[in-house]
């Protein structure tokens, strides 16, 4: 997969792209990144890419004919989808990912300063998106964020493709928690902590059920609204029923949730 990205500022790219696993999927040419300086395609002898907005104001516009032409170039030698990030735009999700890994080419649009020019925005882009509620100097960050959560999903890219099936936002649910070595372990304060037991039973099932389980009270937990975008069957219906029912219970006698192994640790997103 092709992702080609429009810039003012290239040098804000390499580490990330030449870094870890998008390194490595660029080396063996399972994705192929391109960086375009904007300033390239300004025609005037100072390479003007923004001036002052029109009606007053402070910071300066993208221009349009200049974006146009870069644009318009990348276009010509590979078609792709146009996306101008923008703090305006839809808020880029994993479906998004999803849906944006089955296209050949990206083509990611940085704006900076006050922003782009509107008319180049209804005219040259496909879509726009947003990283989320928040304002950032420019759409370098966004794009690296896009990019990386749509390679991952390119076939080829992550060594096992198993863990991009088993992730956060797959089904509409969270990752189950995971744990590592020592199956005890001793912070250097307070008590020890242990892996829950059905992680090193050695019952697979076992495993999987627990793993389940948690996947949907984590989900029912932090982000319940993501359990009501799923079709689920019937028993799988009445679990997420049932969790929800022992939550409520909890909460209404002051007990951590569900013997507290899976959010105690996490402080930040304690229920209790
Ligand atoms: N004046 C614009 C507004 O208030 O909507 C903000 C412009 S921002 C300072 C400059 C550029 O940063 C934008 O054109 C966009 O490309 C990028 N940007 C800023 N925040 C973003 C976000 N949350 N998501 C995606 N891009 C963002």
């Amino acid at each position: 997969m092709r992702f080609t990205i429009l810039t003012l500022f290239p040098e804000m790219f390499p580490t990330i792209l030449e870094s870890s696993i998008l390194g490595r999927a660029g080396k063996r040419g399972v994705i192929e990144t391109r960086l375009v300086q904007i300033r390239d395609f300004a025609l005037d002898k100072h390479q003007r890419v923004d001036d002052a907005p029109f009606g007053g104001g402070p910071g300066m516009v993208m221009k349009p004919d200049v974006l146009d032409r870069a644009v318009s170039r990348v276009q010509a030698e590979s078609p792709g989808r146009v996306i101008m990030l923008s703090p305006q735009g839809k808020p880029f999700d994993q479906e998004d990912a999803r849906r944006l890994a089955e296209m050949a080419h990206l083509i990611l649009v940085c704006g900076h300063y006050e922003g782009v020019d509107e008319r180049w925005v209804q005219q040259g882009a496909d879509e726009e998106l947003s990283l989320g509620d928040f304002v950032l100097t420019g759409g370098e960050l966004p794009a690296l964020v896009i990019l990386d959560a749509v390679a991952r999903l390119v076939p080829g890219v992550l060594g096992d493709e198993k863990s991009a099936a088993s992730e956060s936002f797959n089904e509409g649910l969270f990752d189950h928690p995971h744990y590592t070595r020592p199956a005890v372990w001793q912070p250097l304060q307070g008590g020890a902590r242990r892996v829950p037991d059905p992680l090193i039973s050695g019952n697979h099932g076992a495993v999987a059920a627990w793993r389940r389980r948690q996947s949907l009270l984590r989900t029912l937990i932090r982000r319940p609204e993501l359990l009501q975008r799923v079709a689920w069957s019937k028993p799988e219906r009445r679990l997420i029923e049932e969790l929800a029912k022992d939550l409520e219970a909890m909460e209404h006698n002051g007990d951590p949730p569900m013997g507290g192994d899976v959010l105690e640790s996490h402080d930040g997103m304690k229920k209790s």
